[in-house]
């Protein structure tokens, strides 16, 4: 049986390769180990392995996994959708939100973001046409969104989130990468301070990084299965 590390080294390695091919610094990217439905047991194992950053969709499942792991330097990033009687455990308990796509969700996060805390890293997540997809904000509509955080105190707007369809050609896939890198660049160039381009999972994480993904979002390529249905 392969084990995380074993894994988590060959997630690194293709990373490590893709970031090459496209002439980019090996350190250009952050791999976010997406543990919902793992065990305390296996991110320990993946911290062991030099993992730092984890992503949870799941507000109740992750609470206890977080006060379990309190003592590691873990930096937690929420990857579900957000329900409006979670933004309080959200807002204190997580460092970055990648999946904010109304405005309502911004202003309870900014509200409840404790004030001891440095401000919460937001991503905006961009509905890029996906059939049957609900969350995320459209393509036109993320300027507007992208205004009201900018004027949030407590949320710092770090850049956009995608996550495309199953089932599309590598090629479709590159092009919603690509759009939505053309996306950031254009904040980029409106004057908002976006760094942060999260995109790519265990199936595209390659074509993600070759259009300029600097935040990958990967589970199951590091912890194998999940026991309940993915989402
Ligand atoms: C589950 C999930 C992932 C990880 O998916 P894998 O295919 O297991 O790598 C990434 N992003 C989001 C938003 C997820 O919900």
């Amino acid at each position: 049986m392969t084990s995380i590390t074993d894994h988590l080294a060959t997630v690194r390695a293709r990373v490590r390769e893709s970031l090459e091919r496209a002439g980019r610094a090996s350190d250009d990217v952050t791999i976010v180990a997406v543990s919902k439905q793992q065990s305390t047991a296996s991110i320990q194992d993946a911290y062991r392995a030099g993992q730092r950053d984890f992503g949870e969709s799941y507000v109740q499942e992750a609470e206890p996994k977080l006060d379990a792991l309190e003592s590691l330097d873990v930096t937690w990033h929420f990857i579900g959708r957000i329900q409006a009687n979670k933004t309080r455990a959200i807002a204190a308990r997580f460092q970055w939100v990648h999946t904010v796509d109304r405005d309502k969700a911004a202003r309870r996060l900014d509200a409840q973001r404790p004030t001891f805390a440095p401000p919460l890293n937001v991503l905006i997540q961009v509905n890029q046409g996906a059939e049957g997809q609900k969350a995320g904000v459209a393509p036109d509509d993320v300027r507007a969104l992208a205004a009201v955080v900018r004027e949030l105190p407590r949320l710092r707007l770090r850049g956009l989130m995608t996550i495309p369809p199953a089932g599309l050609t590598p090629q479709a896939t590159l092009a919603r990468f690509l759009e939505l890198a053309q996306l950031q660049a254009s904040l980029a160039a409106e004057g908002y301070g976006v760094d942060t381009l999260s995109m790519g999972m265990s199936g595209d994480f390659e074509l993600a990084l070759e259009a300029g993904s600097n935040c990958v979002r990967i589970g199951t390529a590091i912890f194998g299965g999940r026991a309940g249905s993915p989402r």
